[in-house]
């Protein structure tokens, strides 16, 4: 499916590498057409065939005026001939009856095969498109979905690839079978009588001009109202993903007032298309029929002047008759080209897109020791022009040990998160697990070696058992049971009616906050990885649940490397070492007995949460083992 993008499969990109490949190859519509054509050309058979009888459909349509003209002179004969010539007149006539018969049939089955062909191809070529764009979504890192709203993401992949496939569908075919049968004809026309010819076909440079001015102002009406839809899925989107929110606040009409704003502004974007599409082809309808008078009275005085028999005119009229069909669909085959060229831009740039680590991609699978994970001298910004969020940060963390992570919102604790599992890539320094650097490893086994945990827990709308075991879908019911057992949810489960084969709806749905996260947790633990991050992971469990959380990770995290990142200073002060982050700094750094009486940041968070209990505070061995 690669092949649909310009860029080898590979990695997730990187921050600043993850750039729309600027084409100002796209800023011409046709570089869009003659992409899409050479993606169809993979059907280059098929496409083939269908070109082929839509060749041999147009034979036959431009035979039957041939085969009308020769009847309509044949009747013209019967009326002055003798009985002798009469009789064999009638049966040419029965024979020419036969012939139109078997073009018209001939005509409408080769039609056919050429129709189902190039549906075949549009829904083939949808499918490829769409896997390609999925495929490329899911290597797309953090970053890129920092900056591009998903609703926009969703557009592209649903209307904007529609209108791709449906340029292939509607009027690629049309149009091939609009140039043939024009093709065809004027051969024909002109070697029976060029002024004639010449008469009949004058329209044509109306429509051209006509069509192609349509084509430019219609492409930039798709643009906009492409970028109109996308406000739309995103403001409906945001609608119902926070649908508590805006219910809390009472916000509905704010809300209808939004979409109904953005719903406007689609409305005359789509008001101005069908203006444009109207006058275009009313015009080139005028010509049309302009040039249909002309045949008729031009044609006329042909017959007169004896350089043409009535048969012919009829020949040259039923001809024009044939053309209207094809010609009225030049409106569909214009639009459906100008939807192409805006939708294959905005499809294209992300399929375009670079992706990232082609300096260092991962080599060699991972495969954990002594579980040792570094920072060193590590630095970060989320963007180049930003001021970095992490800033010379070093620590050094053990199988069975525990980091504990604090300090104030904004200070860098889950960025750092997010740099283990390579969500991001550093700026400066390194990370390396048993000395190796993480972006020296593949991402698969580095992503299988560490589990983050994270505040904000996404659910699937599927079973409790189908959430836990996501990581590891082969899980067996013992596994299942430990991970939920030790994420103290495993009671709770039971209890329910279906236990673990319950649904949750969407995004948990029906279960607390508490709940949620200790699902969570037992999903990030289910593998046993080597190493692994709560970010805020039990912010939502109420103490006394915390507290046997505590315990029980406590005792299963003896093969663990464990990072804490908490609020609650009670979920880390067991930790091996807590290091203290503010604006991106570690300004602190110890064990808890150290830090809570060393008058820095740390003693003043911990005299916030538990007051000026002196003997805890002298003493908190008591609920730091509890
Ligand atoms: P904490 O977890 O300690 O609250 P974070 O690691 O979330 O802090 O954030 C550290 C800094 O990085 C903050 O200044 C925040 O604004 C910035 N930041 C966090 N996430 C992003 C992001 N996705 N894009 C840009 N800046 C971010």
């Amino acid at each position: 499916m690669t092949e649909l993008t310009s860029t080898p499969a590979g990695e997730l990109p990187h921050p600043v590498s993850a750039r729309v490949a600027h084409r100002n190859e796209f800023d011409n519509g046709w570089a869009v057409i003659s992409r899409i054509i050479r993606h169809v050309l993979r059907y280059r058979w098929r496409f083939a065939l269908a070109t082929i009888t839509s060749l041999l459909a147009s034979v036959f349509n431009v035979a039957i005026p041939r085969l009308l003209g020769r009847s309509v002179d044949a009747a013209h004969a019967l009326t002055t001939g003798n009985s002798v010539e009469s009789e064999e007149t009638v049966q040419f006539l029965a024979a020419l009856a036969g012939l139109l018969l078997a073009a018209a049939t001939l005509r409408g089955l080769f039609q056919m095969i050429s129709g189902y062909l190039s549906e075949f191809i549009a829904h083939a070529y949808g499918r490829d498109l769409r896997i390609a764009y999925f495929d490329k979504l899911q290597r797309m890192g953090f970053d890129f979905h920092d900056r591009i709203h998903s609703g926009d993401l969703i557009t592209r992949g649903m209307l904007d690839l529609e209108g791709v496939r449906g340029f292939v569908e509607n009027a690629m075919q049309r149009f091939i079978a609009l140039v043939l049968l024009a093709s065809i004809g004027a051969l024909l026309l002109f070697s029976r009588d060029t002024p004639m010819a010449l008469v009949t076909l004058s329209f044509v440079p109306l429509l051209g001009w006509r069509a192609g001015r349509m084509g430019l102002t219609l492409r930039g009406a798709w643009t906009r109202l492409q970028e109109r839809l996308a406000i739309l899925t995103r403001v409906m989107e945001e609608n119902l993903e926070g649908v508590r929110v805006v219910r809390a606040f009472s916000s509905q009409r704010f809300e209808i007032a939004k979409f109904d704003t953005a719903g406007n502004d689609a409305l005359a974007v789509a008001n101005e298309r069908i203006v444009t599409r109207a006058i275009g082809m009313s015009t080139i309808n005028a010509g049309y029929y302009f040039a249909m008078v002309a045949v008729l009275w031009f044609g006329s005085q042909r017959v007169a002047a004896g350089y043409i028999s009535i048969g012919e005119l009829t020949e040259f009229l039923t001809f024009m008759t044939i053309l209207q069909m094809p010609v009225r669909q030049v409106g569909m085959i214009m639009n459906s080209s100008a939807r192409a060229i805006s939708s294959g831009k905005r499809l294209y740039e992300i399929l375009d897109m670079e992706l990232p680590f082609e300096a260092r991609k991962g080599t060699h699978d991972l495969i954990v020791t002594v579980g040792q994970l570094r920072f060193e001298n590590v630095s970060f910004s989320y963007d180049v022009a930003a001021p970095n969020s992490l800033e010379g940060i070093s620590f050094e963390v053990k199988r069975g040990q525990t980091l504990g992570i604090v300090g104030p919102s904004g200070g860098g604790k889950s960025t750092i998160a997010h740099l283990i599992p390579r969500f991001y890539d550093v700026s400066g320094g390194r990370i390396t697990i048993d000395g190796h650097d993480i972006r020296d490893v593949t991402l698969e086994s580095l992503r299988r070696a560490v589990s983050v945990v994270q505040q904000d827990v996404f659910l699937f709308d599927d079973s409790v058992a189908s959430n836990v075991a996501y990581p590891d879908p082969d899980a067996g019911a013992d596994d299942l049971v430990r991970a939920a057992a030790t994420a103290q949810i495993h009671d709770y489960v039971t209890e329910l009616a279906g236990g673990y084969r319950t649904r949750i709806g969407e995004r948990g749905v029906g279960l607390s906050g508490g709940q949620r996260q200790r699902l969570s947790i037992a999903r990030g633990i289910i593998e046993e990885p080597s190493i692994v991050i709560y970010d805020d992971a039990s912010s939502a469990v109420d103490a006394a649940t915390e507290h046997h959380l505590r315990r029980t990770l406590r005792e299963a995290g003896h093969s663990t490397t464990t990072i804490i990142i908490s609020h609650r200073l009670a979920s880390l002060m067991h930790a091996d070492e807590i290091i203290v982050l503010d604006r991106g700094h570690i300004v602190e750094r110890g064990r808890h007995e150290e830090l809570s009486r060393a008058g820095g940041l740390y003693s003043t968070l911990f005299l916030a949460q538990w007051g000026a209990r002196e003997e805890v505070a002298t003493n908190s061995d008591e609920w730091i083992h509890a």
